[in-house]
């Protein structure tokens, strides 16, 4: 269906140079986004409770998103997929999101392992595992979490030690999404044995075939929300890996999966703005139903402030989303951009998801009606991907050299 569109899209992203800046989509990004409203509204949004409580792995959707172009949208066209940018990927997760943020990180979620592949691989690499995942609706996964690691990456102690052609991996890597399903894992591993040897050569990544012998999933997690996408305990033991599958070089592992996030962060921050959205959306809608002292309840002050400050929050947390992924595809500061964009939309998602409740009054504590829903899938965007803190921490770190240099907080 999107086949037709993605020749163009890479060279119709949005401008962001000071004199040529414009806030309209072109005409392209505007048929891409409305072909991933349509999918959402129709499949993801009618599904979505059925999802919720069977926290069943939605393949059904997964399946039909794969074949419309909707999964993995940045693989090129080269190895076979939809050849998108960061920009129109946004447009497609913050659509589907507005439908179930659940099922859309079951349909989105392999892009956090394509990332570092797509930027470091090899030829080779790109051609065999972006290949697989752009042939079939098939699972990756980024293992780089352990129980004792997570914000702080250099704590991670998962160890693969070389053994002529052969590295072999030791450790356990926690929360992995889509990690009961994948058929690749990208893994961060140390492989310098002096334990202050710096990150950034410490640690080598490799992609790990899911069926080599030494992986055990753990079980299915029970989490707050987004209830079905599935996050696992992966452990291995032993696990053989050729050398060919390190990404990038040996020891620089570190970089390779840290650099996927200024790709990735942008369109976390667009589920975010999808799932604000639709807490705005639901919140009008009732707004206008509902009536306390004769009148709907759309007509008090103190509801009209919520949903104002829900519009300005989505309006501006939708703007910067779209800024950062622009500045990524563009090779600007995206590290910085993708930060703001991540830790504003999450912070606003859950605003709008707390507020969509008080303005439902007691249905927003009701599991019939579909706020509480929304409030449980929203926390999760303050956590994965780096929490609220640690964007905050890669913001004024940037900001703050930058100052040094130039002697203005202006980047
Ligand atoms: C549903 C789900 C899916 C996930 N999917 C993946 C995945 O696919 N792959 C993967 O590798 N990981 C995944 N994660 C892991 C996720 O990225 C981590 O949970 C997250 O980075 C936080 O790490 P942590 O849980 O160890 O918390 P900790 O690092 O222990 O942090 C605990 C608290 O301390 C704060 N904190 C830590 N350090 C500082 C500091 N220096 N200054 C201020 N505050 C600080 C944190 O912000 C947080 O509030 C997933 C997690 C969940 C829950």
């Amino acid at each position: 269906m999107l086949s037709r569109l993605t020749s163009s899209i890479g060279r119709n992203r949005i401008s962001v140079q000071t004199r040529q800046m414009s806030f309209e989509l072109s005409d392209t990004q505007k048929e891409v986004q409305a072909a991933a409203l349509q999918f959402s509204k129709d499949v993801l949004l009618p599904n979505a409770v059925k999802y919720d409580k069977s926290g069943e792995f939605p393949w059904d959707i997964v399946r039909q998103a794969h074949q419309l172009g909707f999964m993995n949208p940045i693989i090129p066209e080269k190895y076979g997929g939809p050849g998108m940018d960061g920009f129109n990927t946004c447009l497609i997760v913050e659509a589907l999101s507005y439908g179930c943020t659940g099922i859309q990180l079951a349909i989105v979620g392999p892009s956090l392992a394509v990332a570092p592949v797509f930027l470091s691989g090899s030829e080779e690499q790109k051609k065999k595992y972006l290949g697989m995942l752009a042939a079939e609706p098939i699972i990756a996964s980024y293992a780089v979490t352990e129980p004792g690691a997570g914000s702080d990456v250099n704590g991670v102690k998962t160890k693969a030690v070389k053994k002529g052609d052969e590295y072999v991996i030791n450790g356990s890597k926690a929360w992995i999404t889509g990690g009961g399903h994948a058929k690749w894992f990208f893994v961060l591993a140390r492989t310098d044995d002096d334990p202050k040897a710096p990150a950034g050569k410490a640690f080598t990544a490799f992609i790990v075939d899911g069926d080599t012998p030494g992986i055990t999933r753990g079980k299915k997690e029970e989490n707050m929300g987004q209830k079905c996408s599935d996050t696992r305990t992966i452990t291995f033991e032993d696990v053989r890996v050729p050398k060919e599958n390190i990404l990038g070089a040996p020891g620089a592992g570190f970089k390779v999966a840290m650099g996927a996030f200024d790709l990735t962060r942008p369109q976390v921050a667009a589920g975010a703005v999808g799932l604000a959205w639709r807490c705005l959306d639901e919140s009008c809608k009732y707004a206008l139903e509902r009536n306390a002292f004769g009148t709907p309840i759309a007509n008090h002050q103190a509801i009209q402030f919520m949903l104002a400050d829900m519009a300005i929050n989505l309006e501006l947390s939708r703007l910067y989303t779209y800024r950062a992924a622009a500045e990524s595809d563009a090779g600007g500061v995206s590290s910085y951009n993708a930060s703001i964009a991540k830790c504003f939309a999450a912070d606003t998602a859950n605003i709008a998801a707390a507020n969509a409740c008080q303005i439902f009054g007691g249905a927003g504590f009701n599991c019939d009606y579909p706020v509480e829903k929304l409030m449980r899938d929203a926390k999760i965007y303050q956590i994965y991907e780096g929490t609220s803190q640690i964007q905050r921490m890669v913001i004024a770190r940037t900001l703050l050299s930058h100052f040094t240099h130039s002697g203005t907080s202006k980047m």
